[in-house]
């Protein structure tokens, strides 16, 4: 059986990023990926200005300036933001200027109001600035023409300022990721349905949608499968015809209703992980379509489910989502609060929190029952413990690596 590393690999090695492209007006563009470069028409800054409220003056005329003697200069003009200097600076004068405010010509240095002292038309300067000091030259940040933004970023704020800044009204991003998912299982009843005994709620549908919408996959939700080959391979082939990945839940172990891997088998699919060493999450089922589909068969316990999505399929959606620099799974460095146990034939997953104390991580278990069919505890957890394969016990205060999660 495979470990959890070389899962990963092969995962992130089947994974073809999406480069359909679309274009979406700026104010939804958030948390999308950019599909194209990005460029601007103009320089960054657009013109000289001033960082800094103050004066704008000639250096060579204020660069003796002392407390004992300061220099004085005639304000010819006022200069704030979003005006137009309409004079130049000759020997002897100076503009007031505002912070942003555009450099007047004849000026090459601000000198800061905290060194001045005004009255009426003159300034008295007392502290010498440097050259220089608090302009900012036009395209010292950017070059009109040059890359501005790269194809593959992830668009968090800075981008969508950015983009904003270069008018970048309709913009060209990858299109969402389409992932189907369905319920393997005679057991499972829809959350409005009737409780019956013998049955229990669907639950995993709602977690693997709610994932892959907050990693900007598009859900497509087909319900509860009954275990019958027949209806599933229907199910299964559907599936893929419409989505860019299939993920199922239950169905993939060794049991005499888990039917799934039978009929991935039957649609022709090819096979590359078949087990991981790891608990939860051990039957898990990896197979290839044409035209570089996934299917993900996670077996059916909540908890394996969930811990599946956050140590493979994160960085899996998000190298299919087209970003750049996809991000692997945030594993610390930090200490456990309680003893960790482990039967040592996996890699093992616990989960619980983290909190950052004097600059350390530390984990503690969540209350309640560590099992993987026990969602309830998983609530406003940040973390999975790992104990590695071969280990026992981790004891109180020792080092561990800690999966951060929901992050
Ligand atoms: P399986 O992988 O099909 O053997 O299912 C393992 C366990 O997970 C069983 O106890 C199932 O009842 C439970 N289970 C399977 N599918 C779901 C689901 N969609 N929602 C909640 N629990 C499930
Ligand atoms: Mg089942």
């Amino acid at each position: 059986m495979l470990s959890v590393t070389e899962v990963e690999k092969i995962i992130l090695d089947l994974v073809k990023p999406l480069t359909d492209k679309e274009f979406i007006p700026l104010p939804q563009a958030t948390n999308r990926i950019l599909a194209d470069n990005i460029s601007s028409n103009f320089d960054f800054p657009y013109d000289d200005n001033s960082a800094m409220d103050g004066y704008a003056v000639k250096f060579q005329d204020v660069f003796m300036a002392s407390e004992d003697s300061p220099v004085s200069l005639n304000i010819v003009e006022e200069i704030p933001a979003g005006y137009c200097p309409q004079k130049t600076i000759l020997s002897g004068e100076t503009a007031r200027i505002f912070t942003g405010a555009i450099l007047p010509l004849g000026a090459d240095t601000i000198v800061i109001q905290e060194n001045t002292q005004s009255e009426g038309c003159q300034v008295d300067i007392f502290t010498p600035p440097l050259k220089n000091d608090f302009v900012r030259y036009k395209g010292s940040f950017y070059r009109a023409g040059d890359f501005l933004l790269s194809s593959g970023s992830k668009l968090n704020p800075p981008e969508m300022a950015i983009l904003a800044t270069a008018q970048c009204l309709q913009v060209p991003v990858v299109r969402s990721p389409i992932i189907a998912i369905l319920s393997t299982g005679d057991e499972l009843i829809t959350p409005d349905e009737s409780m019956v005994k013998g049955k229990i709620i669907d639950s995993n549908q709602y977690l693997l949608a709610s994932f892959i919408q907050q990693n900007g996959g598009i859900p497509l939700p087909l319900g509860i499968i009954a275990d019958n080959p027949l209806f599933l391979e229907n199910v299964i082939a559907n599936a893929l015809n419409k989505a860019d990945w299939v993920i199922s839940t239950g169905g993939v172990s060794v049991g005499d209703y888990d039917y799934v891997d039978e009929v991935l088998r039957k649609l022709g699919g090819k096979f590359h992980v078949k087990g991981v060493k790891m608990k939860p999450g051990k039957p898990l089922t990896i197979a290839t379509f044409d035209q570089d589909k996934l299917y993900f068969g996670i077996p059916g316990n909540p908890v394996s489910t969930m811990v599946t999505c956050w140590r493979f399929l994160q960085t899996a959606m998000e190298k299919l989502s087209g970003k750049k620099n996809y991000r692997y799974p945030s594993i610390v460095k930090g200490i456990t609060r309680n003893h960790l146990r482990s039967q040592g034939n996996r890699e093992n997953y616990v989960w619980g929190n983290v909190k950052v104390v004097e600059g350390y991580y530390q984990f503690t278990l969540a209350q309640g029952s560590h099992n993987s069919g026990n969602l309830v505890n998983l609530q406003n957890i940040n973390a999975l413990a790992i104990i590695p394969q071969g280990t026992n016990l981790i004891e109180i205060g020792d080092d561990v690596d800690i999966l951060l999660v929901n992050h």
